[in-house]
């Protein structure tokens, strides 16, 4: 019997209440509603325990690409599980599904990644990347490069160093000190700048804040640059045209590294396999997760370049850094299975060139809505800003938390987006049917008249 089907609907609620710490969760609040039960899940469409179908906008948690209901990568895990369920990497050993998946993250990324670091998670993925950032400086004779630059605002997890990395200043709050000599830049946010310069300038001079950056620490004390091809968690900030080019030339200038943080672009959010193949960037490193097993499993990583891998093998010497399920066979089998699938059906291309562009075309519509202020996608990551007034662009009072209240129009309407602030994200799963894209936006419209209605009450 599935565990679903071992209680009542309530039964979980309570029990949930009683013993389960959530993650990112008020727990004071969330006594009060109480937890949605999610039973199930097919296709686009997840099930929860009091009888509701409702289209999942968001992936999960951005990661289910492939789209749930995948018997191929249920097979794939129970395989590999029955023949090596668990065996690790350490002590000069490794097992048939770990090199196999290598060698096909080596095919899909650029040619200068030939090699790659197993970890569980995203998080862990930005921890072995902000130690091998360092120890690269350390094995090249400069160890005083080690200060990294991200951004405000960018998520890069939720351990020590996904935190300190991550520009959230509420992460930051709490449970400090951060990791130190960890620097932050203002994001590449046109539509929350006063808009008084065109994007592709805006963008040039939110990339040369790395500049200036960079020479106010002293250019000999960075070691990398690091940030998300577009921020996911931030709001689906996209870039403009002319900031992810000069970013580069800003890192090749003054030799730093650079690092693009791929959990959620990385396997064909964008219509392409990774964020940097998107916006045309040679990074040095290249932390993924969540995609890579459509959340099937867990599991993350690196990619590391030639320029890195080098130092690491050529120097000899013990990089002293791994975890336990670095490489999981079940994981990585599944993620193998997963590469299949995006390969076989073809889908990094039909987000490029027929869903993306389709839900696209159909998303730009909503900015029509009177309390709509923007909308932008690329790919299938999407979101559309809410504001008071559309001429000015003015957004809503704080106090009347606009995004929340879509957000629970859009759940209990059955769609799920997230909201940041008044900012709605979408990101689908790249399986999306146009027929589930219609669906998707008729929603939309319907919960931004709601949002509008209970506002103006
Ligand atoms: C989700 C996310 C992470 C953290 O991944 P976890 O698997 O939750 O640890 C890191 N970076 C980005 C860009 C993410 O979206």
């Amino acid at each position: 019997m599935a565990i679903a089907d071992s209680r009542q609907g309530s039964e979980w609620k309570d029990l949930d209440g009683r013993h389960y710490l959530h993650p990112f969760t008020d727990h004071k609040s969330l006594a009060k509603t109480g937890s949605r039960i999610v039973t199930r899940a097919d296709g686009v469409y997840i099930f929860d325990a009091d009888g509701n179908k409702i289209l999942d906008g968001m992936s999960g948690l951005w990661c289910v690409n492939a789209g749930y209901g995948r018997d191929e990568l249920v097979d794939a895990a129970a395989n590999q599980m029955r023949e090596l369920p668990y065996y690790n990497s350490f002590f000069q050993c490794a097992h048939p599904p770990s090199i196999e998946l290598s060698r096909m993250l080596q095919e899909i990324t650029q040619p200068q990644f030939n090699r790659v670091f197993y970890t569980g998670s995203g998080s862990e993925s930005i921890d072995t990347m902000i130690r091998m950032v360092r120890h690269y400086w350390e094995l090249k004779g400069e160890p005083q490069r080690k200060t990294l630059i991200a951004r405000k605002n960018a998520y890069h997890g939720s351990t020590i160093g996904g935190a300190s990395l991550g520009g959230m200043k509420p992460m930051h709050s709490q449970g400090g000190p951060m990791v130190p000599r960890i620097e932050h830049i203002d994001q590449p946010y046109w539509f929350g700048s006063d808009r008084s310069l065109s994007p592709d300038e805006f963008g040039l001079q939110a990339a040369q804040l790395l500049r200036q950056k960079i020479e106010a620490l002293g250019p000999d004390q960075v070691a990398a640059f690091v940030g998300e091809p577009i921020q996911g968690a931030g709001g689906v900030i996209i870039p403009p045209d002319s900031y992810w080019p000069e970013i580069q030339k800003i890192c090749d200038e003054y030799g730093i590294l650079l690092v693009t943080d791929e959990v959620i672009c990385g396997f064909g959010r964008l219509g392409q396999w990774f964020g940097a193949d998107y916006f045309d960037v040679k990074p040095d490193l290249m932390t993924f997760a969540k995609g890579v097993t459509s959340g099937y499993l867990p599991l993350g990583g690196v990619m590391v370049g030639d320029r890195v891998a080098d130092a690491l093998i050529d120097k000899g010497g013990e990089f002293y850094h791994g975890y336990t399920y670095s490489g999981h066979p079940a994981a990585c089998a599944v993620a193998i299975e997963n590469i299949r699938i995006l390969q076989r059906e073809n889908l990094v291309e039909r987000v490029r060139d027929d869903i993306g562009p389709y839900l696209a075309e159909r998303w730009r519509t909503l900015a029509e809505h009177p309390i709509v202020g923007e909308t932008r996608m690329v790919g299938l990551m999407g979101a559309l800003e809410l504001v008071a007034d559309k001429s000015s662009l003015a957004r809503f009072d704080e106090k009347i938390g606009a995004g929340t209240l879509c957000r629970d129009f859009l759940v209990n309407n059955g769609l799920v987006m997230r909201a940041v602030g008044d900012t709605i994200v979408v990101a689908p799963p790249l399986t999306l049917s146009h027929e589930e894209a219609d669906e998707l936006i008729g929603k939309a419209w319907k919960c931004l008249d709601l949002t509008q209605k209970a506002i103006a009450a």
